[in-house]
């Protein structure tokens, strides 16, 4: 049994709602003035300069936002800057021989320090090598890298020369690399050999070589980065094909420069395409001026980043999370990130703190996903490691109070803060979480709106609801903001249906009458707390009452047998639907006890009520996940309700559901 059960900690779950940060936090941190709020509410959208006021620009903007032309707002055009001036140049003077990036591989013994000097000459030689391949300003490059020190210096190479990047995730398969290129219109691709998953070397061209076979479009060059010095035995090159050997083009260019090119505020910076849990994936298209200024805001106030800390975002670059906040608001800042290549348990389920110790990181970014497996593994592997959190941060879903909890205890020492951002891949930036000197923490709520953002909740009809009633609605955000994105790439009529038409009077180019649809259901608490339950369809109906599924995990997850649990919506005929239970108990729980299953079900009857009862609680192995770890509760509900399992192909592991709807149905 879980060794922690009934500790005071856990107690105070119910009793405790809020925890205040340490008043040692509170006497370092950047963000500390409680009027911040008023002063970006009263002086929309001018506050947001000062955020602006964090780069250096070429060229001064001539208006801060131009609404003339809704939803296609426009942030402090006129200036003009360049973002990887700003990531690196900016910082020479100053702390050229400080560390940017510490690169830690899958080997416990290869490690790689990146200076910002290290990083000014190494993406200018790449930038000089795009150009030798033919990249120009304004054409979109399509990266498929992993988490090797290549990843931040091809996009800041790109972003040098003015080529918008297009990142798609490493762990994406060739198809989804070939109808990224084909949605882009890639001529250059840039990858690289292979890297490594848990110790095992991946030979990664092969899916670009397969991606060319697949993708309608014609790629002339593919630039391939090799992991090691130079590319690994099991991978070669044809001389018939489009591949060009980055290691020869960066021979030729040593020592190159390339000048930063004055891009215009509204020029786009990158593409990104979102996860695809739901429908085609879109390209959001963020634009250079308004997103850098953002990121570099949010970095500094809600991550309370110092150019003197040691800062950990345990996410991808390959997901909007690394963009943001690995690559460009951190680098903005002129901290130091560590990057880590491998997975969390290789070769050890300790390696996470093991880094942390080692670096002394002073902040700490992960997912609830993340944590609820460090929870599942154990308290064991946290405690051989002397490692001190100031910060720490979670993104991607709802985290349950309960794994809130745990993190807090456990890997904060309670004496950390932790902010839960809740934000999208087309919002740029965080929205919704708390300035952590400014607002108490509380478990499972993102908390209040950042400064200058608007959200409030709309019913089913589109009407506003009433602010802070306590119950659940769709979040929208009334007010633009510069993080946000500026279209769909190539296709700004799906950016109006997909994110704006459904409360908007179309008749009307009133600016008010625009508001973002963000797809996801929230409660907006009567403290003034917004918790967010997830996306839309995560909302189920059990007898006419609205219910989060993320409350049900919660409630589940609050018995210490419990590792992760998902809950998903059956039909029925009486109550419309009934929940049902997926849950995996922690290492050592033996789940076929009677007394996991009753736990169960009385937390939900306790926390939520009878009505909500399990219909069925079913244990598993696994959960189906999305390769950045989100739950797919879509193909729980297929599998509850006997349907086909349809899509998996965006899944970590698709044989999980297979097995699960083996499991419930037999073979
Ligand atoms: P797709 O849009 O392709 O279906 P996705 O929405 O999962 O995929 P992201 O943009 O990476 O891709 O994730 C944003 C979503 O993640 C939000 O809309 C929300 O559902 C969820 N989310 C992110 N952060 C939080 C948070 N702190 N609390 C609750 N939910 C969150
Ligand atoms: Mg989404």
């Amino acid at each position: 049994m879980s060794e922690d059960a009934g500790t005071p900690l856990e107690s105070r779950l119910t009793e405790q709602e809020y925890f205040r940060p340490p008043a040692e936090f509170v006497g370092q941190a950047n963000a500390t003035d409680p009027d911040i709020y008023d002063r970006f509410e009263e002086n929309y959208p001018e506050a947001f300069e000062e955020y602006a006021e964090l780069l250096e620009w070429d060229e001064h903007w001539d208006e801060v936002l131009d609404d003339s032309n809704p939803p296609f707002y426009e942030w402090f055009s006129g200036g003009q800057l360049n973002a990887s001036y700003n990531c690196i140049d900016r910082h020479l003077d100053e702390r050229k021989n400080q560390a940017a990036f510490i690169w830690e591989g899958t080997d416990k013994d290869e490690r790689e320090t990146i200076t910002y000097q290290d990083l000014y000459n190494r993406v200018n030689e790449t930038a000089a090598a795009l150009q030798d391949v033919g990249v120009e300003e304004d054409d979109v490059v399509t990266c498929h890298l992993p988490m090797l020190p290549a990843l931040p210096i091809t996009m800041l190479a790109c972003a040098r020369i003015g080529a918008p990047h297009s990142e798609v995730f490493a762990g994406f398969s060739a198809q989804a690399l070939a109808d990224r290129i084909d949605d882009a219109e890639s001529d250059v691709v840039v990858t690289c050999d292979g890297y490594y998953r848990r110790g095992e070397f991946l030979n990664h061209k092969e899916k670009c070589d397969e991606a060319l076979e697949l993708a309608d479009s014609d790629v002339d060059t593919v630039l391939l980065w090799s992991r090691h010095d130079e590319l690994h035995e099991d991978v070669s090159v044809d001389s018939d094909d489009p591949y060009v050997l980055v290691d020869d083009l960066l021979a030729d260019n040593e020592r190159a420069r390339v000048d930063p090119v004055s891009r215009d505020a509204e020029d786009p910076l990158f593409l990104m395409y979102t996860s695809g849990t739901t429908g085609k994936p879109k390209g959001c298209q963020h634009r250079t001026g308004g997103y850098l200024s953002y990121v570099t805001a949010t970095s500094k106030y809600v991550l309370d980043i110092k150019p003197e800390d040691t800062y950990w975002c345990a996410a991808d670059i390959g997901w909007i999370t690394g963009h943001s906040y690995i690559v460009y608001g951190p680098l903005s800042l002129g901290t130091t990130s560590v990057m880590y290549e491998d997975t969390p348990d290789h070769p050890h389920k300790g390696r996470i703190w093991e880094i942390a110790e080692r670096y002394d990181v002073d902040i700490f970014h992960t997912s609830p996903t993340a944590v609820r497996m460090f929870m599942k593994w154990g308290a064991e592997y946290v405690e051989d490691y002397d490692f001190d959190f100031r910060h720490m941060t979670t993104v991607g879903e709802p985290i349950q109070p309960e794994a809130w909890l745990w993190y807090y205890k456990h890997i904060g020492d309670e004496d950390a803060v932790i902010v839960d951002t809740w934000w999208q891949t087309e919002t740029g930036g965080h929205l919704i979480t708390n300035l952590p000197a400014l607002k108490d923490m509380k478990p499972g709520s993102a908390g209040f709106p950042c400064p200058g953002i608007q959200p409030a909740l709309y019913d089913d009809s589109g009407e506003p609801m009433e602010p802070a009633s306590g119950k659940a609605g769709n979040l929208v955000i009334e007010k633009p903001w510069p993080g946000m994105l500026q279209t769909v790439y190539g296709d700004d009529e799906r950016f109006i249906e997909e994110y704006w038409r459904d409360f908007s009077d179309t008749d009307s180019s009133a600016s008010e009458d625009w508001v973002y649809k963000a797809g996801d259901g929230a409660v907006h608490e009567r403290d003034g707390y917004f918790r967010v339950l997830g996306r839309l369809d995560d909302v189920m109906n059990v007898a006419g009452h609205r219910l989060g599924t993320m409350e049900l995990e919660s409630a589940v997850s609050e018995v210490e047998y419990v590792a992760e649990a998902a809950v998903a919506a059956r039909d029925h005929d009486e109550k419309g639907e009934v929940p049902d239970v997926y849950v995996v108990v922690r290492e050592g729980i033996d789940a076929s006890q009677e007394e996991v299953h009753d736990r169960i079900i009385e937390a939900v009857e306790d926390e939520i009520g009878k009505f909500a009862r399990p219909a069925r609680v079913v244990f598993v192995e696994d959960l189906p996940k999305t390769r950045s770890g989100k739950i797919m509760r879509r193909l729980l509900e297929n599998i509850s309700n006997g349907d086909e399992l349809g899509d998996t192909t965006t899944l970590r592991d698709p044989s999980v559901p297979e097995e699960i709807r083996d499991q419930v149905h037999g073979d």
